[in-house]
């Protein structure tokens, strides 16, 4: 950072750079030059009895899944969809989040190593004053909270981070229901609601996906030629695919963590709670899950081959509630291209994958919901898109509902639409009340330019922290037009 000072030049710091869906490895603005820190790789430290670990930025999911288990320490992995290759710390510092217990994967962050722009480092007051070990133990630390000013903004380039991992229960469970009928989700809404409310710690979250979304994990994309004349999946066909793969309208998926009386106790509240609103309710363990997949296998025919592509994704869905980190959501990235995929290492942006992120909070309330679901069905196929949605709870008061924009990145007409449309979708939602919890980096500028008072202090910030603007300059809190 010196010498990028020296020279005026602004940077952009990446960890393993596997941002996709909000822009890879992009930085906001040109002219900038990538800091690749994947090659620190180092796990600095672990305590194996209180279960914090400090990592590098090059740390991965799968490292440090291999490092917990040639350890034999059983503690989960704050996995996410993205797989097994991402940074643990970059991800926590995008605020990501998952389906372990800590699925709001920056609260678990206790402490953090930071270089400034001019070359000088910022160590937290805990561990200065205190002791660096009391500083990975306590994440309020004392005086300001630094910490957060790191998190989605250019404030510093995080160099280590300290994270407190869940132990691996006794027993880890999955519910998954079905809804037989769309009218029904209001009233699951506020069922998911009052089982959150009632159920903290042992009901970790609940997904709920609609038909499109489900499908896209279990068929493969329709041939052209049963494309309507958008290029989109008729509803019948959708229907049809529905029925054929024994996909609901709506289909639900929970977490369940604790001792195994414990999880039994809430399994009959869960389903005392679905009653007349859920059907096909249905409780799977790992082992459950492993014969079910067994059993699938051996079913002769198309019936058979469906049936255990469904029980292959719900299998490996499973190993990622115990985080264990795999790759069993990547395959949506390559879904609407039909693009050929490997059978691991997936890498949608090398493999020229098409996909933006649209992800808006929405609160828990079922009319909300119903607007936003209204508002996506209504929006995505104008813009061209298959409407896939998934809300996933964030606590009990939130979801937050990740719609993919697929497209064909080697069809440059469908890239301009699924640009511009991602800026319409943030727009108008914004109108509706729903605005996303992250942004893609073409999204930066928008976003920026919506925002007056909270520019001015992050401006006022970024002059005293980077009054060059070196660190991922346009990046949520870049500097104020009037102030450069
Ligand atoms: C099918 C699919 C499913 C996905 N599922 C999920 C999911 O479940 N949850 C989820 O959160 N995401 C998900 N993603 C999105 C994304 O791929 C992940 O969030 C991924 O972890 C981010 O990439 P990364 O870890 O390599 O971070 P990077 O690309 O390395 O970093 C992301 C950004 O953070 C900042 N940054 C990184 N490192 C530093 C640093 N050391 N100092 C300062 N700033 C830094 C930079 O601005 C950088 O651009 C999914 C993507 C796909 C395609």
């Amino acid at each position: 950072m010196r010498i990028a000072a020296e020279f005026r030049l602004a940077v952009h710091p990446i960890s393993t750079g596997n941002n996709w869906g909000y822009g890879s490895a992009l930085p906001t603005s040109d002219c900038v030059t990538l800091i690749d820190l994947g090659a620190l790789q180092a796990i600095l430290d672990f305590d194996p009895e209180l279960g914090v670990v400090t990592v590098e930025p090059g740390v991965t999911q799968g490292m440090l899944a291999d490092f917990l288990d040639r350890g034999g320490h059983d503690y989960m992995v704050p996995v996410t969809g993205a797989g097994p290759n991402c940074s643990v710390l970059a991800n926590a510092l995008e605020r990501g989040y998952g389906i372990t217990p800590h699925a709001d994967h920056f609260s678990a962050v206790t402490d953090l190593e930071a270089v400034l722009a001019d070359g000088s480092i910022h160590r937290s007051a805990l561990a200065e004053a205190g002791s660096p070990e009391l500083a990975r133990l306590f994440k309020w630390g004392i005086g300001p909270y630094f910490t957060g000013l790191f998190s989605q903004s250019g404030f510093g380039i995080v160099t280590k981070m300290s994270i407190v991992l869940v132990r691996r229960p006794q027993c880890a469970k999955v519910c998954l229901f079905s809804l037989a009928d769309d009218k029904l989700l209001e009233a699951a809404v506020q069922r998911v609601r009052r089982l959150l409310v009632e159920l903290p710690g042992t009901l970790g979250g609940v997904n709920l996906m609609n038909r499109h979304r489900v499908l896209a994990m279990t068929a493969p994309y329709p041939d052209a030629s049963q494309l309507d004349a958008h290029g989109l999946m008729p509803p019948d066909l959708v229907e049809q695919l529905g029925r054929a793969y024994q996909i609901a309208p709506w289909t639900g998926f929970a977490t369940l963590y604790g001792r195994r009386s414990v999880v039994a106790a809430a399994q009959k509240e869960i389903r005392r709670a679905f009653k007349g609103v859920g059907s096909r309710l249905l409780f799977l363990s790992p082992r459950q899950a492993g014969w079910l997949t067994a059993l699938a296998r051996r079913l002769p025919g198309g019936m058979g081959e469906r049936l255990g592509r469904s029980a292959t994704t719900l299998n490996s869905s499973l190993e990622l509630v115990q985080g264990r980190p795999n790759e069993t959501a990547l395959p949506l990235a390559y879904w609407r291209a039909r693009l050929p995929q490997p059978a691991a290492g997936r890498n949608p942006a090398a493999d020229g994958c098409g996909l933006l992120w649209y992800a808006p909070l929405i609160p828990m309330r079922p009319a909300d919901v119903r607007r936003f679901v209204n508002f996506a069905r209504h929006e995505l196929p104008r813009l061209g898109m298959e409407p896939l949605i998934t809300l996933t709870s964030q606590g009990d008061r939130l979801f937050d509902s990740t719609v993919p924009l697929l497209f064909d990145k080697r069809d440059s007409t469908a890239s301009t639409a699924a640009s511009t449309g991602l800026e319409h979708l943030i727009e108008a939602g914004r109108r509706l009340g729903f605005y996303p919890y992250r942004l893609h980096v073409q999204s930066q500028a928008a976003h920026l330019a919506r925002q007056t008072e909270n520019a001015s202090v992050a401006s006022r910030l970024r002059q005293a922290l980077d009054p060059l603007d070196l660190i991922a300059p346009g990046r949520y809190a870049g500097r104020h037009p009037q102030d450069r």
